[in-house]
């Protein structure tokens, strides 16, 4: 009919107008764009991350970017072991956000996925019921988001570590060209991973520390290893179990600051897997925190969490687990990056030595000169820099082997081009089958 000859006479001459307009200002054609979100639920928080792509050419290493985050107000999701109600309701604020991010008419199609780590691991180990009562919470709070939600579930140790590996060398775009990958170093709460390519290790040699993987056509033998217990929080647990061994009414803390002073709880401090069978009995209700502000003792005291002697392999790290020889370059990222960087020690050409030196002036200040001079600094961060920037130096040497020459080639990072290192994204690409284990086709070759 004449009236569909002038509407299709419109949309063809609006769709040329809307060409002409997107060339004239030089703007790419709007793009179909797709999303995934990914909440990672920590030992100390949760952080939500949406991603996106352009629709096609899903295959494109460095294609899927960050488009926005959110950390969850308040602690991580294995603290609401008590009222797991809450821990649904915590996500509520940034799951809104997420509806506002993500253009609705991609809502449904969009995954949702949700993956605890170590704070959940130990909250599994020491009452299951607890743990599955956290799950079945946030579940049923995720569900009634439009996202298509897959479910959340512990991620292990291992998944942490070669998904932190995998978000790394996509983000750097160095899977995609076969390029020398970089090592991860992360650092959360409650556990600590360390994954690297090391060209004498084919996974023979324990293979538990194994992962293989298959992408753009390249073959890739990951070593990685988690240590439960081994982040900085438990770590910090640990040290102070060693000093409460006695049950006293003080403990003298090189990793605290002169003059700072605190009550802490035994049963608090107890209160993890990781010391929980050290709980010295009878132990009285608490005991006076006080610190010294002494690196070098505060070392001593680190050292005490490493176990160095026992080894059945050709090489170990600590506490008999095997690791190859270290190789190529590392990112360290999570809380090795926010501790390094209040303490300006990001820049690793900095030498071991000079590093050293500034953590035994930082640990040697008085509390109160640190206090006045950081005001805006949560006071637990602040009070905890000293010990946590020792722990960081001593299982970087002394648990996994960098020595003055090799230190360099650590990077102390953040994020790689807008986008937060860490397991979430790597996980996301696996679970959407984004990186193909061969190399896309190429454009077919002219006939004749
Ligand atoms: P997780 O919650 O397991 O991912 O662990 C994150 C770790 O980083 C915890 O030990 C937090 O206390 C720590 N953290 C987060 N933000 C900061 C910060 N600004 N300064 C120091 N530590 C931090």
């Amino acid at each position: 009919t004449p009236a569909t000859i002038i509407i299709t006479v419109i949309g063809v001459i609006a769709i040329v107008a809307l060409v002409t307009v997107a060339v004239l200002q030089n703007k790419p054609l709007p793009k179909k764009y797709k999303y995934g979100i990914v909440l990672d639920a920590g030992s100390s928080h949760t952080a939500l991350y949406i991603y996106g792509w352009p629709a096609e050419k899903v295959n494109d290493t460095g294609r899927v970017v960050q488009v926005h985050s959110c950390k969850v107000k308040g602690p991580g999701i294995s603290s609401y072991a008590s009222a797991p109600l809450n821990a649904g309701e915590s996500l509520k604020v940034c799951m809104l956000e997420a509806k506002d991010q993500v253009p609705s008419k991609r809502h449904q199609e969009t995954p949702l996925y949700l993956g605890a780590t170590a704070g959940m691991r130990l909250l599994n180990i020491e009452n299951s019921t607890a743990s599955d009562g956290v799950f079945q919470a946030v579940s049923q709070a995720l569900q009634t988001s439009p996202f298509s939600f897959q479910g959340a579930r512990i991620i292990s140790g291992q998944e942490e570590g070669a998904f932190g590996w995998v978000t790394v060398n996509y983000l750097d775009d160095r899977l995609k060209q076969g390029l020398e990958t970089t090592g991860a170093l992360d650092l959360g709460g409650a556990s600590t991973q360390i994954s690297f390519v090391s060209d004498n290790y084919d996974g023979s040699e324990s293979p538990k520390n194994s992962v293989t993987f298959r992408l753009y056509g390249n073959d890739y033998n990951l070593y990685t290893h988690s240590f439960l217990c081994y982040g900085k929080d438990q770590v910090l647990r640990m040290t102070l179990a060693h000093q409460t061994q006695s049950g006293p009414a003080t403990v003298l803390d090189p990793c605290f600051h002169r003059g700072y002073t605190a009550i802490k709880n035994y049963t608090v401090l107890y209160d993890t897997p990781c010391v929980s069978d050290r709980k010295p009995q009878p132990a009285p209700a608490s005991f006076n925190h006080t610190g010294t502000g002494d690196f070098q003792e505060c070392q001593r005291v680190v050292r005490n969490v490493f176990n160095f002697t026992d080894c059945k392999y050709s090489r170990c790290s600590f506490n008999g687990v095997f690791q190859p020889s270290l190789q190529g370059p590392f990112g360290a990222f999570s809380a090795y990056y926010f501790v390094m960087n209040f303490l300006n020690l990001t820049d690793t050409s900095t030498p071991l030595e000079d590093v050293k030196k500034k953590i035994t002036n930082y640990c040697a200040t008085p509390w109160e000169q640190i206090k006045e001079q950081y005001p805006h600094i949560k006071q637990k961060y602040l009070a905890e820099y000293c010990f946590s920037g020792t722990y960081i130096i001593t299982l970087l040497t002394e648990g996994y082997n960098f020595t003055s020459e090799n230190y360099p080639n650590i990077k102390f990072i953040k994020k790689i081009k807008d986008s937060d290192a860490g397991w979430t994204l790597g996980y996301m690409l696996n679970l959407t089958n984004m990186i193909p284990a061969e190399a896309p086709d190429k454009p077919p070759l002219p006939h004749g």
